[in-house]
């Protein structure tokens, strides 16, 4: 497994893949990997020659007052994972080698940048779209890998892939769970053992209203009812938004969609913010 820190590096490693006419995916992250993350990797393996995975943590995708300084970045550990998982490249740039001084050009997605996470996050979804599409024009590969779990950056990413015509397959892979339910996430080890038994309150939610569809309810607003029926069993758990979405638009929709629906929860456990979803 080659680490590769400079932008130069990555394009040297992509044209020998391309002179050698091999494939390549590539799994965007930002460290403190676990078996999500871990998932994409081998979805990614079994589709592609080569797989290179990126690990940075991206300034401009969080606010000021987010948790980029404390994030946690776990490196070491990270590649002895990704090297056990087979992967070909790491591709791990310093935040200058990102963005140089004098950075200030911008992709952004509108409108749907402006929903769910967008709403409460504002000008994530701009770093996120901006990050991506210079590791599309850095790594060039022919799929691209992200997980479920972050749906309404699937839909952000997909949207700007279209518009922009990037040359890349956008592969979206399942939500990986631990044992218990939580979906796992970097951003778990913020929680103490408490918090982590209140965070079960978002798996419980989803599935309340996953059965309640089942049953053929249809109406959204008795759905999120439901919903929120579970959700007042931890009080201390404070929602950011929870709904019921076009996955392509996120926009609500009134009633469920056969086959096309997205509903979304964000809450605060403490002081991390929790994403989940599910797909109706
Ligand atoms: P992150 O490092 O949080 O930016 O995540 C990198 C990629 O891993 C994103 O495409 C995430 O959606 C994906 N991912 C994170 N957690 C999970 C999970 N529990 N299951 C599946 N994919 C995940």
């Amino acid at each position: 497994m080659q680490i590769l820190t400079t932008i130069a590096e990555m394009r040297q490693a992509r044209l020998e893949l391309r002179l050698r006419r091999r494939t390549l995916g590539l799994v965007p992250t930002m460290g403190a990997l676990h078996a999500g993350h871990l998932s994409l990797v081998a979805t990614a393996r079994a589709g592609c020659d080569a797989v290179a995975v990126s690990i940075f943590v991206n300034p401009t995708q969080f606010g000021p007052n987010e948790d980029f300084a404390r994030y946690p970045r776990t490196f070491d550990a990270d590649c002895a994972l990704l090297e056990e998982a087979g992967v070909d490249f790491v591709f791990a740039p310093s935040t200058a080698e990102m963005y140089p001084p004098g950075a200030s050009t911008y992709v952004a997605v509108e409108g749907v940048s402006d929903r769910l996470d967008g709403a409460s996050r504002p000008g994530h979804f701009r770093g996120v779209t901006t990050v991506v599409s210079k590791l599309f024009n850095i790594v060039a590969p022919e799929w691209v890998y992200f997980g479920q779990k972050d749906a309404a950056q699937v839909a952000v990413l997909r949207r700007m892939v279209r518009d922009l015509n990037f040359d890349v397959e956008v592969v979206v892979c399942p939500i990986v769970r631990d044992d218990d339910g939580l979906a796992m996430s970097s951003r778990n080890r913020y929680l103490t053992p408490e918090e982590r038994r209140q965070a079960l309150v978002l798996r419980r939610t989803l599935c309340r209203i996953e059965e309640e569809a089942a049953a053929g309810i249809t109406s959204s607003a008795v759905l999120i009812d439901a919903g929120r029926a579970v959700l007042v069993e931890e009080p201390k758990v404070r929602v950011d938004y929870f709904a019921i979405v076009d996955p392509e638009t996120l926009v609500d929709l009134e009633n469920v969609n056969a086959g096309n629906t997205l509903v979304a929860v964000a809450a605060f456990v403490g002081n991390t913010r929790l994403i989940d979803n599910v797909l109706i």
